[in-house]
């Protein structure tokens, strides 16, 4: 069976909630963090989605060409990466309509894939659906199917399905989780892949593709770069982004090697056959 994996495609001081306005003042890694990670993918043949912020793809649109040239899906991470849950549906709405502006100019082709910021579509978010479904938005991957401080949905299902909108539907692709103890837990991203010896993770996704689901993963391309500043932070928000960062490039050389991964397209193209 054939797992998906999924980048969100920020540099390492846009997931840390600090304002955009202090954005320009921190160091750019992103080439260096996206170059590493387009390597790992080429060496073992995998081809993945990536969220790209549109802040980023207006800044390095020669990365965004580079990725969809060498084979992988692009969808959009929003533009200005807000919690969705903290601005109204029209600055919302403002902000998919700029990143779908800027990616579709860069690869020529039509986005049909969202992620929240933050997995920030939650019960006080659903809202954003109809306007990603009024954009020609196909399918998101931000209901994430867990209990967080900052995202979640706990009884949201954990495969694939469909929501109506006021629009139409959109297709739900959430992030993998594990039954245990009666909770969902997540093993196959971001913190929780750095947190977790490999060998729960593999095990994980195993019994996953026992009940007949693919493992949705997902990483971020500064995940890869442990050398990235580190900034003073609420305690919360520096153990979930710095933690153990020197351990993601073994874990997803394992993953590679270990599983098939593909774009989350290419699954929804054979639901659809
Ligand atoms: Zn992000």
């Amino acid at each position: 069976m054939k797992n998906i994996l999924t980048i969100d495609l920020e540099d390492w001081y846009q997931g840390i909630e600090l304002a955009p306005s202090a954005w320009d003042s921190c160091e750019s890694r992103i080439e260096h963090s996206v170059g590493k990670l387009l390597e790992l993918l080429d060496e073992s043949g995998t081809k993945a989605t990536f969220f790209v912020l549109g802040y980023v793809a207006e800044n390095c649109p020669h990365l965004v060409r580079e990725v969809s040239s060498q084979g992988h899906e692009i969808g959009t991470h929003g533009y200005s990466h807000q919690l969705i849950y903290k601005i109204n549906p029209s600055e919302f709405s403002s902000d998919i309509k700029k990143s779908l502006c800027i990616l579709e100019d860069i690869t020529g082709k039509a986005v049909k894939g969202h992620r929240a910021p933050y997995f920030s579509i939650t019960n006080k978010s659903l809202w954003a659906l109809d306007i990603l479904v009024e954009n020609g938005i196909h399918y998101d991957s931000s209901i994430f199917p867990i209990n967080n401080y900052r995202y979640g949905i706990p009884d949201a299902p954990r495969h694939p399905y469909r929501i109506e909108t006021k629009n139409g539907y959109i297709l739900e692709i959430p992030i993998s989780t594990v039954r245990l103890f009666s909770k969902n837990l997540s093993f196959t991203g971001g913190f929780y892949l750095r947190f977790f010896p490999y060998r729960l993770i593999k095990q994980a996704i195993k019994k996953i593709n026992d009940e007949g689901l693919s493992a949705v993963v997902y990483l971020h391309p500064w995940e890869l770069d442990p050398d990235h500043p580190r900034l003073n932070l609420p305690l919360r928000i520096s153990l979930t982004h710095y933690h153990n960062l020197a351990s993601t490039e073994k874990k997803l050389r394992a993953l590679l090697n270990d599983f098939e991964f593909q774009p989350v397209t290419s699954m929804i193209n054979e639901i659809d056959k």
